[in-house]
């Protein structure tokens, strides 16, 4: 027998098709098929057949709460869980469950981040269903809860929340690409956008991290000297995986199996200590929530096993940080657009599509690295790893020697043999895929059949990146569709050539195959005239600029207003949280590594004093140097928390620049003072005793 019989139950607390088909009559099943699958509004004459079946299916899975699941713009998801039960009379109670409470529910909003769309004293918000991803079950403990997704609106309309700007996206992008294979004379098909988010993330033992007020409260350590031994060896990376880690590991992934969240790869990182789950792509709508769920899947797995799940952007300095690789694609009646076929008409339809999106990236970089601006990264990108702050596109050799020949404009067969490529008569030669010719340290790279944008932090949501690709990518399908739209039959091909060379002339500067962490890359990239924002401040500032305001209104993604807000909320917890972070090294300094230092001053001195008292001129001056240093240490320690407090009244820059003058001084000062009196863990503890 060849059948692969595993013991997972795979799906099982997922309200899938199987399910429907199970409590729903045939016809509802049909109505609401057909709703997930065009994404039309859920037609209100099933709603309450289908909240019952809901209801029923959960039940009987033990679920004795539902809750509106959405994606505010916190980062996070959020929950308000309700009973099914009712009270009907003494003792007695109903489980009650409706198309209503299905459709739109009421979450007191006042509370999540809106950016002033919508004053406090009318806190209406509203949650409603979105049926193209489906209810889900969530346990903990004893009990489970049932979870619909949703997205967040306020009643006025604007958006709240990460979801629904997404779905608008994705409308965009099935436009443009219904437009676009129209010009292929292909018009029968969904238009389907696909992710795949690989997620890195850290595990640690408890133990360290509970004494580590840094990482409990800001997610990183804002202190710390890297160990003499950390990745220099290469040794972590894809090496075999420890038993603890790896019993960690399968707990999560059957979690996410149930739930019908495709966990496909697991391995070591390149850090100590660092780790990567990668999922198999899916829908980008679903593949967005299941990433949600799989955060918080590692993080409630991780605390169940003494371990802690970091998936901050860089919670440790001098070791690698951790992205979050979004694998993007698109693809229209099943065939990925992003696939180079074997025949001259899918090549030029792999072509137009790639034209589309280096158009789209070389105009949009400042919006598409926005979408990556968070505290977060701030110590990641650009910091000597992954990916500068500088967008550029890798396409690899041989795919840059085809956009070269098609560039070329050069019309027939050369002295070299070189001939130019033509579009819809030529086919490509075969392109490798994803294997040699790997670059890592670009931003956006071409893999194969998808982009790969290795920008976003570990801990981002993947719907406001996505939102900002697809929407680029779709105006620049639009752009190519409208002008190969009105070419004569004869002229498709020759007239197609011409947008194509045309792309690569005027957006060819964005494609770059080199190394991207280098000066030089840098020095390259100012002399094209591409961006390089660095800080998070600089990152979101291209979110009010009118060019990008008019340009997402008139994609109809987002509003001026919604887009305004959006800036507010991200600009404002970036200031939070890097206000918090200067608090909190303050106050650790102060109560913690001062005091630690102090008496381990304390002790030499009376050391030395000891010694002199006795008449002891041997080892007097070591013990002299060691205080001296350590004394200096605490003038120096003394004077950079003076100048971190007065910097927590200014901008976060001064902040952030403070906060790395203090940790310097301690850093050093942690090699200085007795081990066995450091009042933190140690990087070299965290990192290798897990
Ligand atoms: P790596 O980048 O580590 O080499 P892989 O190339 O195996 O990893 O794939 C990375 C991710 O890309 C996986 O999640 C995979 O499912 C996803 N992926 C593959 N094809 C597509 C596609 N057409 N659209 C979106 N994501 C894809
Ligand atoms: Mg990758």
């Amino acid at each position: 027998m060849n059948k692969c019989t595993v013991n997972v139950e795979y799906g099982v607390d997922l309200f899938n098709e199987t399910v429907m088909r199970e409590y729903l009559a045939k016809d509802t099943v049909e109505t609401l098929l057909r709703t997930v699958n065009e994404h039309v509004p859920l037609d209100p004459a099933i709603a309450n057949d289908v909240a019952h079946a809901m209801k029923q299916w959960a039940m009987e899975r033990g679920a004795t709460h539902f809750t509106h699941w959405f994606q505010p713009l916190t980062g996070s998801t959020a929950e308000k869980h309700d009973a099914f039960f009712e009270p009907t009379g003494v003792g007695q109670t109903i489980a009650r469950f409706s198309g209503k409470n299905l459709i739109v529910g009421e979450p007191d909003a006042s509370s999540f981040p809106s950016g002033g769309l919508r004053c406090t004293f009318e806190a209406r918000g509203y949650t409603a269903w979105d049926v193209t991803s489906p209810a889900f079950i969530k346990r903990h403990g004893n009990g489970a809860t049932l979870c619909i997704p949703t997205v967040f609106c306020s009643y006025t309309g604007e958006v709240l929340d990460q979801k629904t700007p997404l779905l608008r996206s994705q409308q965009a992008m099935s436009k443009a690409v219904h437009k676009l294979m129209a010009c292929f004379g292909q018009t029968v098909g969904h238009a389907v956008v696909t992710l795949g988010a690989e997620q890195e993330y850290f595990l640690i033992d408890k133990k360290y991290y509970l004494r580590r007020p840094d990482l409990v409260q800001c997610g990183r350590t804002l202190f710390g000297a890297p160990p003499a031994r950390h990745q220099q060896l290469e040794d972590h990376y894809f090496g075999s995986i420890r038993p603890r880690v790896l019993a960690f590991m399968e707990e999560v992934e059957r979690e996410l199996w149930r739930l019908g969240i495709p966990a496909k790869t697991r391995h070591n990182e390149v850090a100590p200590a660092q780790f990567e789950l990668a999922p198999m792509f899916e829908e980008l709508n679903l593949a967005v929530d299941h990433n949600m769920i799989t955060m918080e899947v590692m993080r409630n797995v991780a605390d169940r096993h003494g371990l802690v799940c970091l998936l901050h952007e860089k919670p440790f300095a001098g070791v690698n940080g951790s992205g979050k690789h979004n694998n993007w694609s698109v693809s229209f009646a099943g065939r990925n657009l992003l696939d180079p076929g074997s025949n001259p008409q899918d090549n030029a339809i792999f072509l137009a599509t790639l034209a589309s999106v280096i158009r789209a990236v070389d105009l949009h970089a400042d919006m598409l690295r926005s979408s990556t601006a968070i505290a977060g990264n701030e110590h990641r990108l650009g910091a000597n790893e992954a990916p500068p702050s500088i967008i550029s596109i890798f396409l690899g050799q041989e795919l840059t020697q085809v956009i070269e020949r098609i560039g070329s404009g050069k019309s027939t067969q050369t002295e070299t043999g070189e001939a130019q490529l033509r579009i819809g008569v030529d086919t490509l030669p075969p392109l490798p895929r994803d294997s040699s010719d790997r670059n890592r340290t670009s931003s956006f790279a071409f893999t194969g059949n998808k982009f790969e944008f290795r920008m976003p932090g570990s801990s981002q949501n993947c719907a406001s990146i996505c939102m900002i690709l697809n929407t680029i990518v779709a105006e620049s399908m639009q752009s190519i569709a409208g002008v190969i739209a009105k070419l004569p039959k004869e002229r498709f091909n020759e007239g197609l050539q011409k947008v194509i060379q045309g792309v690569i002339r005027d957006h060819g500067r964005v494609i770059f195959n080199g190394d991207g962490y280098s000066e030089a890359w840098a020095q390259e990239a100012a002399r094209r005239g591409l961006p390089n924002l660095r800080s998070t401040p600089e990152a979101l500032a291209p979110m009010l600029e009118k060019k990008n305001l008019d340009f997402f209104d008139r994609m109809g993604v987002l509003k001026p207003a919604e887009m305004q807000s959006r800036y507010d909320v991200f600009m404002e917890a970036f200031e939070r949280k890097t206000t918090i972070e200067g608090k909190v090294a303050l106050e650790l300094a102060r109560s913690m590594i001062e005091p630690a230092v102090t008496a381990e001053f304390g002790v030499l001195t009376k050391a030395l004093a000891n010694a002199k008292a006795a008449g002891v001129a041997a080892g007097t001056s070591a013990i002299r140097g060691v205080a001296e240093t350590l004394g200096n240490g605490l003038d120096a320690l003394h004077d950079r928390c003076e100048a971190l407090e007065a910097a927590l009244k200014r901008k976060p820059a001064d902040v952030m620049k403070a906060m790395g003058d203090l940790r310097a001084v301690v850093d050093r000062l942690e090699l200085d003072v007795d081990d066995a009196r450091w009042p933190l863990p140690k990087y070299s503890a965290m990192l290798f005793d897990y």
